[in-house]
């Protein structure tokens, strides 16, 4: 038998062999060899195949396709140029493109080549082709050609999940998340460097398009020409962006020769190129009912816009928006302040005169800011050793406006407590006064209550779980693709996939077993 020689055991276990005495003894029977399936690759088979049965009645492949029947907006079929009745190749259905895109999200699959390569003999992949081959390149195509119509079907949805109850717009927590650009650390480089490499892209596209330089098929000619001018337009881009970084950097500005449009932040891995993604979740049923992507490191200037793109989608701003303290500064809570809106959040702690701070000085607790007495007449401050403060300058720092008081030098430096007040302080001891404006004041006053507390407490559960899945689940921790309209158009699908599936869990399923016929 053919598989009896791939059974090495038999041969090298001297257990296994029979003993002499066993041989001698006609009573014990010696094992036989096992025998196994056999496996021909060589034969060819011809199978029918039922595409209908690809699929169980329960796969979520169903519920996307159905979905995209019935929600896809008509514009993307705008660009359709095959029609009946004049010679030409039949372009794909966008519903089967759409449907394609959401699945593949849906199974952590962003790349168009895994996606045509998948199609060609996964189950829910065949059944939604019909078995039909996908280029990648229509399908990279698609994703990026139909931002308008895909803003439309993100609307779309959003609708169908409010008709069935699953938004309320009652309260939306929003949250920022980074997520890292399709470029390397190394790639950011300052002006000098940027134009050195620009020179040399050049000089190697004129020499690609020397006849003699090498000899070269016309395609790898092409191929190459072709990359060659993509990094060329790239190192312009980066030396475009160089004023915009270098607004935001006192040190000298750097940009992407990779993704230009992409910018060094901070995420729990430490500093790396990427976006920051802005997401807004209505707290009913965790839904996203908006979705944008910054070049701000920071959050700072993102609650606005957030509280636009919520409106845009759905017609109507939020009943109340809930937000960490990096969404919640002076310029922030003032401009929510004119909104309808209820403005729930955290405060960061800006004051370098908090007792910790003043510790680390080695300040004694007898010469903190309570021990110096204010005259809102002379606006001054006087120290325990009675000597005079006076006003200094302002500046708006977080949510308020600060005004700096400072002693004479000379005084601090001949007192007898500057060990216990100001130990290394050569510029004389400063105070520093705080003042809210009225609606600051008003926001610290309500977030000082229980219920806003209660309020702010359920936050993370709400605004960090897409930013979470769609990490996790989708997959998107890397964009594929490079700029700010591009990577808003990945972040885009990726959120309409989230909220697709929460349709999917909480309505489509729950209908489909409420149908199921109950067994007799
Ligand atoms: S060190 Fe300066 S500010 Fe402090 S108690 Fe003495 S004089 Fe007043």
């Amino acid at each position: 038998m053919e598989n009896a020689n791939l059974w090495p055991a038999r041969a090298e276990d001297p257990e296994s062999q029979p003993s002499s005495a066993q041989i001698e003894s006609p009573t014990v029977a010696v094992r036989p060899q096992p025998r196994l399936k056999p496996i021909n690759r060589q034969q060819s088979v011809l199978r029918p195949v039922d595409v209908e049965q690809l699929v169980e009645a329960d796969h979520p492949v169903r519920a996307i396709w159905e979905l995209m029947g019935r929600l896809l907006p008509e514009s993307f079929w705008a660009g359709i140029k095959a029609v009946e009745g004049i010679a030409g190749q039949a372009a794909f259905d966008p519903q089967l493109l759409t449907s394609l895109w959401v699945y593949a999200y849906s199974q952590q699959v962003s790349s168009a080549r895994e996606i045509a390569r998948l199609c060609q003999y996964h189950p829910a992949y065949q059944w939604l082709t019909g078995l039909e081959k996908i280029n990648y390149h229509t399908l990279s195509d698609f994703r990026i050609r139909h931002q308008e119509a895909l803003n439309q079907l993100f609307t779309q949805v959003l609708g169908l999940l409010s008709q069935a109850g699953l938004i309320t717009l009652e309260r939306v927590m929003h949250d920022g998340t980074k997520i890292k650009a399709f470029a390397a650390d190394n790639s950011f480089h300052r002006q000098a460097t940027l134009e050195e490499h620009l020179q040399k892209a050049r000089e190697q596209v004129e020499q690609m398009s020397d006849p003699e330089s090498e000899e070269l098929t016309q395609r790898v000619i092409q191929a190459r020409e072709r990359a060659l001018r993509e990094k060329q337009q790239r190192l312009d881009s980066a030396l475009k962006q160089l004023p915009q970084i270098q607004a935001t950097t006192a040190s000298e500005a750097r940009a992407s020769a990779s993704d230009p449009e992409a910018r060094i932040m901070q995420s729990k891995g430490g500093f790396a190129p990427g976006y920051n993604v802005q997401i807004s979740t209505d707290a009913t049923a965790k839904i996203i009912v908006g979705v944008g992507v910054s070049q701000a490191a920071a959050d700072a200037a993102e609650l606005v816009p957030a509280l636009e793109r919520i409106e845009a989608n759905l017609g109507q701003t939020p009943q109340q928006m809930v937000v960490d303290n990096g969404f919640t500064n002076q310029t922030t809570i003032e401009a929510m302040a004119d909104e309808p809106i209820d403005l729930i959040g955290a405060l960061a702690e800006h004051s370098a005169q908090t007792e910790g701070a003043l510790r680390k000085r080695g300040v004694s607790p007898e010469f903190f800011p309570q021990a110096f007495g204010y005259d809102p007449v002379a606006d001054t401050y006087t120290c325990p050793a009675g000597q005079t403060l006076t006003y200094e300058g302002k500046e708006k720092k977080g949510t308020a406006t600060r005004y700096r008081y400072r002693a004479k030098p000379s005084a601090c430096q001949a007192c007898p407590f500057k060990a216990q007040c100001c130990p290394e302080n050569k510029k004389g001891r400063s105070m520093v006064r705080t003042e809210d404006s009225p609606a600051v004041a008003a926001f610290k006053a309500k977030m000082r209550t229980e219920a806003a507390q209660a309020i702010y407490k359920q936050r993370a559960g709400v605004a960090e779980f897409p930013n979470a899945w769609i990490k996790a689940k989708i997959g998107l921790r890397q964009f594929r693709l490079r700029g700010l309209a591009k990577v808003g158009l990945e972040a885009l699908w990726a959120c309409l996939t989230y909220n697709i599936q929460q349709w999917i869990r909480l309505v489509w399923r729950p209908q489909l077993v409420a149908l199921k016929p109950s067994p007799s």
